[in-house]
């Protein structure tokens, strides 16, 4: 019997399926879910976090910096959780399922290129994307949810992502307004969830025949908007996390046919991948559909995942949109001032270019940007802090996006100096030092600002993440 109970006719359906593999994919339900590090090589090499890590980690044959951890972790003691690392605050690695690693890693973005991810939140595929983008070129991390979107910004700007747009859209009006525009795109479709069965029990209890349905209808309207916003000669990833041929190898079927435009990338089956089953598409499908890959829970250490690699042809007759330029507003004279007053003061880094202000808000924007008017407008750029009367105020994502060496004035806390947990709760230090702001660090990375006044360090530590325990 499965660890979990599992709906009737998903399992029906899963046997039919399975045939003789399926009771060892039924087998795999009585084992834990499997726990996902990928580094953030954004901010550190792979052989600086092996020689930083707390935790017992073992590679993820598909993406080289993802690592399951250690099963024997106790998840109740917060000190051992990877969750509720001091290091995790920093954003040294995101928590992922290591099947979910392999989109960003076949879709291989360059740096330097245009890349939407069409679902984002809350970021696991994105902060991926912008790892292997090394901060060049433009990212937009959209999310259509109007809670889910902040939960992506929050994890970009942990991630210190300084590359990114976070736009808050439905597809269709990305496609309107961008066109075909984008070298690359990321469709991680909302789906039935079946890859989740393992670690959440909503996904169990919302599962149904005619969820699988809906989500199928919806997972076509979404690529057709996501097959428009990509450039001739351009990519576009489908992937879910689930394990119906209604959300996978069918809707990749009904696309190829619908989208001529359009080729199946024949992705490698290795470290025990399997390639798609064209023959769980009724009527047969005319297309390889083997070219996509699942990753199942019983022949790899992960939740489950299909991924797809559609390949737009150079000669389609649509041409790459020319948009015009995003019309950029620099700070004014006095908001100037109090910028450049701080930058000075605290930081060693050369004056920035491409300032943007927004309200009260100062931006740093992605080079060769285009217009965005109209859109529901998250972060247009890196936010570097908030104009207030007479003073400039920095933001913790400035603080996430720097290294410990980007600031002239900083403290660094081991990470298990009770410190940095008084830090995290919100708590104000006493570490003596010159007056003014001052750049918190645990083991040589950034966690936040604090401001210091006779002795005292005031924490700026965002309300919303501090630690409650
Ligand atoms: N890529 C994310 C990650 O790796 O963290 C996970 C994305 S999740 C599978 C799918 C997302 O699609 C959800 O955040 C959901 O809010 C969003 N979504 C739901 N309905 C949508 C729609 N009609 N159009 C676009 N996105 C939608």
């Amino acid at each position: 019997m499965p660890r979990v109970e599992l709906p009737p006719d998903f399992l029906a359906r899963m046997q039919h399926l399975l045939g003789a593999e399926y009771s060892s994919f039924l087998a795999c339900y009585q084992e834990p879910p499997v726990a996902g590090l990928r580094v953030n090589t954004l901010k550190l090499s792979i052989e600086a976090w092996r020689a930083l890590s707390p935790y017992t980690l073992s590679p993820v044959p598909w993406c080289p910096s993802g690592f399951t951890v250690d099963p024997s972790l106790d998840q109740s003691d917060l000190s051992s959780s990877p969750g509720k690392h001091p290091f995790h605050a920093a954003g040294l690695y995101y928590l992922q399922d290591p099947s979910a690693m392999a989109a960003a890693e076949l879709l291989n973005p360059l740096p330097g290129e245009r890349v939407l991810d069409l679902a984002a939140a809350p970021g696991g595929k994105t902060t991926h994307l912008a790892a292997l983008m090394r901060g060049s070129g433009w990212l937009v991390a959209n999310e259509i949810h109007p809670q889910r979107v902040w939960d992506l910004a929050e994890n970009l700007e942990r991630c210190g992502v300084c590359n990114a747009t976070v736009l808050n859209e439905s597809p269709s009006r990305l496609m309107q307004h961008f066109g075909t525009y984008f070298d690359r795109v990321l469709l991680d479709a909302p789906c039935s969830g079946e890859g989740m069965f393992r670690k959440s029990p909503t996904a169990r209890q919302e599962w149904k025949p005619t969820l699988v349905q809906s989500c199928a209808m919806r997972q076509g309207e979404i690529l057709s908007s996501a097959a428009r916003l990509v450039r001739p000669g351009g990519t576009l990833a489908y992937t879910t996390c689930t394990f119906a041929p209604d959300e996978n190898e069918a809707q990749l079927d009904r696309f190829l046919t619908t989208h001529p435009e359009f080729s199946l990338v024949p992705l490698p089956a290795r470290n025990n991948m399997r390639p798609a089953r064209a023959d769980w598409v009724e009527p047969l499908s005319a297309h390889p559909l083997e070219g996509a890959l699942r990753l199942w829970p019983h022949h790899l250490r992960g939740e489950g995942h299909f991924v797809a690699l559609l390949h737009k042809s150079p000669s389609s007759e649509e041409q790459a949109n020319r948009l015009a330029p995003f019309k950029i507003r620099p700070p004014d004279a006095s908001a100037l001032k109090l910028f450049a007053a701080f930058w000075q003061e605290i930081l060693t880094l050369p004056f920035p270019e491409n300032l943007h202000q927004a309200g009260s808000y100062v931006y740093q924007l992605p080079r060769a940007m285009p217009a965005l008017e109209g859109l529901r407008q998250i972060h247009p750029g890196w936010w570097l802090g908030v104009i207030k009367t007479g003073r400039f105020e920095p933001s913790h994502a400035l603080a996430l996006g720097l290294s410990a060496q980007a600031a002239w004035r900083s403290i660094n806390l081991a990470p298990d100096d009770p410190a940095v947990l008084a830090y995290l709760r919100g708590n104000s230090l006493s570490i003596p030092g010159e007056t003014g702001w001052v750049l918190i660090c645990v083991g040589g990375y950034p966690i936040g600002w604090g401001k210091r006044s006779q002795g005292v360090v005031k924490n700026a530590y965002p309300h919303g993440l501090r630690w409650m325990s």
